[in-house]
């Protein structure tokens, strides 16, 4: 279950099974970038399976996850989402009314982000062999003029070798953004599932967040994105540390977050970094642009609450946050996951 998680362990998994054995480095942002997506003749590619226990959960469902998701990895690359897929592995004996609210809420979601689902793939196994229903969702995206805006908004800072946002991009003074309240998703389903009550005042935030990206990039000066998903903001900041060489500092005081979050944190010794989300963005800006971006992103309705919650710098290693109390702590990668079957 680990190895699936997000996390350290999922990363070492990947390296031993999958590019020990498979070509990658291919491509402007290739397979072995690891990236939400990878670029290939110019064009943004990504998948994603959605397992989420259970498919109806407060804020959402299976259809709103696998259409926001996949919009969202491509979106964090800079590129504008245009067509995708959806593949359903169905369980014999599965209830046509669920299957037509998933079909409906995977429509009102795609509208929503301005996309289309142009092609699919549906398979039924006998009972046991799925667990109600599995979706995957693949998705391309093409380049447009706000993402050339924002890369010449960069390159007025700093050299910038690449032409699109990635992991790799974060450099030294980069202020990092985010675009609301962490924990959510992860709290909501938990909760549900658990029967523990925060669920009537935490719903997942499960969104496409391109409206909100496609703003931020009309300022411009954009250096990287990423959406805090399995492994949550923890793994994130980890990995933008660890592909661009760089420290990261954050402040505790500055992570916005839900005060019923906060509280079912504490109650049940979860790290709300370690928290998958399913509507949020995390944002690396060059730092004369930075207060700009984060206008922008408040401007829309699922941005409203963004905050710069730190800063890359060469002062430290990793990620470092620090504390309510004043003090340091060590944001290490998470290496299991603290509420598995969440996306
Ligand atoms: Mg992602």
């Amino acid at each position: 279950m680990s190895q699936g998680a997000g996390g350290e362990r999922m990363q070492e998994f990947i390296r031993e099974f999958v590019l020990r054995e498979l070509d990658h480095d291919f491509g402007e942002i290739p397979l072995g970038a690891l990236d939400d997506a990878a670029i290939i003749e110019g064009i943004a590619f990504t998948t994603d399976s959605y397992t989420v226990k259970p498919l109806f959960f407060p804020g959402g469902d299976i259809g709103v996850l696998a259409v926001a998701g996949t919009v969202n990895d491509i979106s964090v690359m800079g590129a504008q989402p245009m067509a995708l897929s959806c593949a359903m592995i169905i369980q014999e004996g599965f209830s046509g009314d669920d299957l037509h609210k998933i079909m409906k809420s995977m429509n009102a979601t795609a509208k929503k982000a301005g996309v289309r689902i142009v092609t699919g793939d549906s398979k039924v196994v006998e009972k046991g062999a799925a667990d109600g229903l599995f979706i995957n969702t693949s998705g391309i995206g093409k380049r447009s003029g706000h993402l050339d805006h924002n890369i010449e908004m960069i390159r007025r800072s700093r050299q910038f070798k690449w032409n699109w946002p990635n992991d790799s991009g974060v450099a030294d003074g980069d202020v990092i953004i985010a675009s609301g309240p962490i924990g959510n998703h992860g709290i909501a389903l938990l909760s549900f599932r658990e029967g523990y009550g925060f669920e009537t005042t935490v719903k997942s935030d499960a969104a496409p967040m391109n409206h909100v990206i496609a703003e931020g990039m009309k300022v411009g000066g954009i250096t990287s994105m990423k959406d805090p998903t399995r492994g949550g903001v923890a793994n994130l900041l980890n990995e933008w540390a660890d592909k661009s060489r760089v420290g990261i500092r954050i402040r505790e005081e500055d992570l916005p977050m839900d005060e019923a979050v906060i509280s079912a944190c504490e109650m049940l010794g979860i790290d709300p970094l370690e928290i998958g989300n399913e509507g949020k963005i995390v944002m690396a800006v060059v730092p004369d642009m930075a207060d700009d971006v984060l206008k922008a992103v408040r401007s829309k309705p699922e941005g409203k609450k963004a905050k710069i919650i730190g800063q890359a710098t060469k002062k430290v290693k990793g990620v470092m946050m620090e504390t309510h109390t004043g003090g340091k702590r060590v944001i290490e990668p998470p290496v299991g996951d603290p509420v598995p079957r969440i996306c």
